[in-house]
């Protein structure tokens, strides 16, 4: 099933999103999904061509983010992939939605895009073990971990480099039945295939992830993961549009801005 956040001009609802692409109705309901479930808000059904999605989610506390997840990337930014999960946050103050601008920040000259599964936390959780961690995800949609290399490199700390306003753009919306074993993962750039990668080459699992950052902090409904980037990441440019493309997911894509 497919949860999606959206607005038609007034207050943001969520809803069920359904059907063919191209076709796709919204089917409203009557609150926050991961909180009361899904109880139709008895509201007509709208076209999604007819809304604007929004984040699809608003992490209730933080983003668990992972670095060099995926060994080909570790490779590329010039190291070993760690023998743990290397975690980091990003605010909640960060996330913005679909076709949601990313405005690039004052002082940074080196943004660059970094296409992700991000995985959206259903439960409290806490010392959970790697098998039992499916029980506490409520889904999985897709992330930019919109990154400042040069601030990467020169603040010893990443909370500015991946922190910024904009820096996360969430959506389309989020997938509640879906196997992220092995999805091809595909980032463009103005078009251009810039990472074709797939989730299959993780080097710590979702599972890991999960029972790793829950022994350190405790994940809260509504929370999100993002479980790191395959190769091929590389600098935007105002004006350039990022697609992040996840097999049984579907698309997100914005447009980079400096104001
Ligand atoms: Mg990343």
């Amino acid at each position: 099933m497919r949860i999606a956040r959206f607005t038609t001009g007034d207050d943001p609802a969520y809803g069920i999103v359904q059907g063919d692409p191209g076709t796709e109705v919204i089917t409203p309901l009557a609150g926050d999904p991961l909180y009361i479930g899904l109880q139709p808000s008895g509201g007509d059904p709208v076209l999604l061509e007819d809304v604007r999605l929004l984040a699809p989610v608003i992490p209730r506390s933080k983003i668990v983010a992972i670095g060099k997840n995926y060994a080909d990337h570790a490779k590329e930014m010039g190291g070993e992939a760690p023998a743990e999960p290397m975690m980091f946050f990003k605010p909640n103050t960060s996330v913005v939605g679909p076709f949601d601008p990313v405005v690039l920040p004052a002082g940074s000259s080196e943004i660059s895009y970094e296409g992700e599964l991000a995985v959206v936390i259903k439960t409290i959780t806490k010392g959970v073990k790697a098998e039992n961690a499916a029980e506490c995800i409520y889904g999985y949609t897709i992330a930019n971990d919109v990154t400042a290399r040069d601030w990467q490199r020169t603040d010893g700390q990443w909370a500015r480099a991946k922190g910024f306003d904009t820096s996360c753009p969430l959506g389309p919306w989020i997938e509640t039945e879906l196997d992220p074993s092995d999805l091809a993962i595909v980032t463009t750039l103005d078009g251009d295939v810039k990472q074709d990668g797939t989730t299959a080459d993780m080097i710590h699992g979702i599972g890991a992830i999960i029972e790793h950052a829950s022994a350190a902090f405790t994940l809260l409904p509504g929370d999100v993961i993002l479980t790191g980037t395959p190769a091929g990441v590389g600098l935007v440019e105002a004006g350039q549009q990022v697609t992040v493309e996840i097999a049984g997911i579907g698309s997100l894509t914005n447009t980079f801005v400096r104001r």
